[in-house]
Parts: structure tokens; sequence; C-alpha cells
């Protein structure tokens, strides 16, 4: 079974050297009387939180750190192989938690799904149809509170979130402007995704300036994935009573200090609503969540744009990636073909 470890936890950037591949030889089996599954890994999810995770700043209400010299983990796509649990059978296809290794003995079944729909891609239940999907859904219907025709920005916008919630605003009849790294991305969160406009933050001078080029009129909503600069400026953007549905702070986390923000007094102005949400918290709305997105799937009312490398050997640099803008959508990793 090979495997990746975390070596030790990370500091700053990650570096592809941070992890190590090992392999040991394991039994293929459920211990017996337990009611654990193995599973056999077929595709990896890579995050941003398996960063997160890896570091060892404190996180009070969020999740604790992998230990160094343990194996990775993340949402995963398997084949059980055979399985000490009643609700699952050898053979089913299920997502859920998962090691960074060839085979999974889960000893925490409760954590898994059965795949029931097979006529979508399989990958799709660690994005559009897994976490990342349910987030962009609770975060856009539970915190935006969008009404057709208001103004929507959202920052890391091509990403396994970002593209979501931007088709999602589209769909309730919003102005949608979205930021990325590279004009690849821009031209397709235009061309491909319907955003009304996007830009590269990476290119712009003055974010403010920019913000208000594209929103002469303010921002009514804000999915923010990115924080620091990119959120002082929003600030100085919303318009009265506006929302800011707080995902994620990417820009922020290899920092050794946080950047300040300076203009948060914008939101006691402006009547502004800034609220952060962790996805875990509404699974429950998982079986709500898969009847509305797998009809939009299927009729391609929404399309979802996923970069996929393989084997287990890559996710190193998969997770790399995430970090210096390389991902050109949900980023996946093949872990077998079956
Ligand atoms: P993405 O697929 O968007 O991948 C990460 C992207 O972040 C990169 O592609 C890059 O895109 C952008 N990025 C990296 N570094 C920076 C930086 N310094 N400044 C600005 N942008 C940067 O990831 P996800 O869609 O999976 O996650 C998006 C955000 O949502 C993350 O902050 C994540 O932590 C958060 N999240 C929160 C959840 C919750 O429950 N609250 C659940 C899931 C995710 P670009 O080309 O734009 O630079």
């Amino acid at each position: 079974n090979k495997k990746l470890m975390l070596k030790d936890y990370i500091k700053g950037s990650p570096k592809e050297s941070d992890l190590h591949l090992t392999t040991e030889s394991i039994e293929l089996k459920v211990p017996q009387g337990s009611n654990a599954v193995l599973v056999k890994v077929l595709y990896l999810s890579i995050d941003p939180y398996q960063y997160i995770r890896s570091t060892k700043i404190e996180k009070p209400g969020y999740f604790s750190s992998y230990s160094p010299g343990s194996v990775m983990a993340s949402y995963g796509v398997g084949r059980v192989l055979e399985s000490g649990h009643s609700d699952f059978q050898k053979g089913d296809l299920v997502w859920g938690k998962t090691g960074w290794e060839e085979y999974s003995l889960l000893t925490e079944p409760e954590t898994l799904f059965k795949i029931q729909h097979s006529d979508v891609p399989l990958s799709y239940y660690l994005g559009v149809l897994g976490m990342p999907g349910l987030t962009a859904y609770v975060g856009f219907y539970e915190f935006c509170a969008a009404k057709e025709g208001e103004t929507v920005f959202i920052s890391s916008a091509f990403g396994a979130v970002g593209q979501l919630v931007g088709q999602l605003a589209k769909l309730t009849g919003c102005y949608v402007v979205g930021s990325a790294g590279s004009q690849e991305k821009v031209d397709l969160l235009k061309n491909k995704l319907g955003f009304d406009e996007a830009f590269n933050y990476k290119e712009e001078k003055n974010l403010d300036d920019t913000l208000k080029r594209h929103f002469p009129g303010g921002i009514d909503i804000c999915f923010d994935n990115v924080g620091g600069k990119m959120l002082d400026a929003v600030l100085l953007n919303m318009k009265l009573n506006g929302r800011i549905a707080h995902c994620g702070m990417i820009s922020q986390y290899t920092l050794d200090e946080p950047e300040g923000i300076k203009n948060m007094m914008n939101i006691i102005y402006k009547r502004l609503r800034l609220e952060g949400f962790v996805v875990t918290d509404y699974y429950h709305l998982f079986p709500k969540f898969l009847d509305f997105m797998l009809p939009c799937i299927r009729e391609g009312k929404i399309v979802y744009v996923e970069d996929i490398s393989e084997a287990l050997e890559s996710c190193p640099a998969a997770l790399v990636g995430l970090f210096n803008s390389s991902n050109l959508g949900k980023k996946v990793v093949i872990v077998a073909r079956e």
C-alpha cells in the first residue's frame, strides 16, 4: 500500500518535499468483528484545507492538525473491497474521508456515502457534487440572500467553489464578476461559465479602482475565498446593507502574520453582514443539495471544470499548485482506474 505522509508541520508556502511516499505491505482484509470498510481509492480531492490542517497554527472550533508522520487525508472516491458494516457491500462505489493512499481501511463508516448515481463522472463527488459543491450551495443560498438584478463579486472565482457560486448567481439573475490569477481563467469565466465580467487580480495595480470599474454602483454580495487585500478593497465597494459570505482566506494561509484589514469600519458605515461558515455544519443538507445539483448538471445548466492529474505521486505537486494558481478548476488526482 503506497501512501503519502506528512513529514512535519508545514510552515509558509507548501513544498512537495513536505510530504513523503512510503510503501507498507498490508492484508487487504477488514479485521474480524470490526465495522470498518476497506476501500480501493480511485480518486482523491486536493483542497486548501489540507494545507491548513498540515500547519501547527491553532484552529479553535475547526479541525485539528494532522500529526507529523501520519498519512495525509482528504475526501476520496473508492470501490469497497470488503465491508464490516451492513450499509456497504463489496463492489459499492463510495465517497468519503480517505487517506492519500492506494487502499484505505475506513474505521468511521458514518463518514462514507454510497454513490447512487454513476451517470455523471465519479470525480464530481469530490467537486460539484461533494464538499466544494455543498460549500457553494450553502454559502450562496444560506448566507447571500441574493435577489434578481443584484451585483455579485466572487474572489478565486475559477476554483472548485467559486466557479459554482458564479453559476448559481447567474441562475438567480444577478450581475456576476469574478477574479482569478491568470488570463486563461479570466477567459474561461466569461466564455465558458457565463460570468458577466472577470479580471486577473495579479495584473491590477489598485484593486479598489478595479472594483469601482466593474461595479460603478457598488457590490450587493461578495463571496470571499481570498481575504487580505482583496477583502479590504471589497469593503470600500460594498453597497449599503450588502452581504459578505466569508468562505475562505487563501491569501493569508501561508503568511506568518495575517495582513491587517484597514477598512473594517465600512461594515458599520454600510450596515454590512459579514458571516463566516464551515460547510461540515451543513452536511444534513446533502440530500436536498443533490436533488438540486444533479438535474442542473444533467440539463447542462451547471458546467464544472476539473483539473485532473494522475498517480498518487502527483498529490504533493497538486497541493502546492493550489497556492500558486496553477490549478485550472477543481483539482482531483486519479489514484487508480480500477
Ligand atoms: P480553489 O480550487 O479555488 O484553489 C485555490 C485557488 O486559490 C488557487 O487556484 C488560486 O486561484 C487561489 N489563490 C492561491 N493563493 C492565492 C493568493 N495568495 N491570493 C489570491 N488567491 C490565491 O480552492 P477551493 O475552491 O477548494 O477553495 C476556495 C476557498 O474556499 C479557499 O479559501 C478554501 O479554504 C475555502 N473553503 C472553505 C470552506 C468552508 O467550509 N468555509 C469549504 C471549502 C473551501 P487564482 O488563480 O484565483 O489565484
